[in-house]
């Protein structure tokens, strides 16, 4: 068998954890794979990409989840679902898309127990997936958001929906820092005085940017919060996309123990 090749595409995508995570768990299992990076600037030639560098896989990252979900000939239904792939296995010459951000998403919000109500601060594509994940595992959910648009999809699902505006607090087991406030800059998610009445009462804060202490991270400890970034979300999305690139050969466990390497490098 030859050596198989597999990517993340992205626009950034220089700043990626993926090539790192994947190619310590190649070597550490003895799969003959090689993973790389590839900045994609123009979504809708993805297929075309993909078949030039003879690929067998790839991850997508921001902003090309749609046009993955659109590249794809046969659909997981949660990825049909949600409308949103990151994850693609070419098999007979067919592309397989799969979504594998939401299912490493609760792995990673598992740890935190007796939780019923879920705050998303913020209504973009992460939020999107992660809320049907949410929602059918039995999570009281409620999204509040900076602008009303992204919310139609969250509302057309039957979810509790606020913009900054209109929103009434309530209390919330977990909040979740949703958006990508934080990630370059040092803004809040939301007003400081939304921030103020939800986190005290909440047993535990987390955030999906990862490797760094965000601004609502900062707050949730300074009140006494637990924390979790959003570290654990990326490995576990990871495995369970390894495991598709690898047909299923390996145990979850023996792939995160040589994938979270990556995490300490
Ligand atoms: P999108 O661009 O789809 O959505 C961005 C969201 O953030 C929108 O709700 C937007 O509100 C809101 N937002 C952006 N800036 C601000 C701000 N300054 N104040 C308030 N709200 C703001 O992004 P994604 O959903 O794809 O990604 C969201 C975050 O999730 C990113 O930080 C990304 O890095 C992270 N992520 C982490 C992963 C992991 O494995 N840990 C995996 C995937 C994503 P509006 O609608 O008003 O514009």
């Amino acid at each position: 068998m030859s050596k198989k090749l597999f990517a993340i595409f992205g626009n950034p995508v220089s700043h990626s954890k993926s090539p790192l995570m994947h190619n310590l768990a190649f070597r550490g299992l003895g799969f003959d794979g090689c993973y790389t990076r590839h900045l994609l600037q123009d979504g809708s030639t993805l297929k075309e990409a993909f078949d030039d560098l003879s690929l067998s896989g790839i991850n997508i990252t921001v902003p090309h989840k749609t046009h993955a979900y659109q590249a794809c000939d046969v659909l997981d239904p949660f990825a049909q679902k949600v409308g949103s792939v990151n994850t693609i296995v070419k098999r007979d010459n067919l592309l397989y898309g799969y979504n594998t951000d939401a299912n490493g998403f609760l792995k990673a919000i598992s740890e935190f127990k007796d939780i019923k109500s879920v705050l998303f601060l913020g209504a973009g594509g992460t939020a999107q997936s992660t809320a049907i994940i949410l929602q059918e595992a039995g999570y009281n959910l409620t999204i509040v958001n900076r602008s009303s648009a992204r919310l139609e999809y969250f509302k057309s699902k039957g979810l509790d929906t606020y913009t900054f505006d209109d929103f009434v607090p309530s209390r919330y087991d977990l909040v979740i820092n949703m958006t990508s406030a934080g990630l370059e800059d040092d803004s809040l998610p939301c007003p400081i005085e939304i921030l103020n009445e939800v986190i005290p009462t909440s047993k535990a804060c987390v955030d999906v940017i990862y490797g760094k202490d965000t601004p609502f991270l900062k707050l949730a400890k300074s009140l006494g919060k637990p924390t979790k970034d959003g570290s654990d979300m990326l490995l576990y999305q990871g495995i369970i996309a390894f495991d598709y690139f690898t047909d299923g050969a390996y145990d979850f466990e023996e792939i995160k123990s040589f994938m979270q390497k990556a995490f300490v490098i």
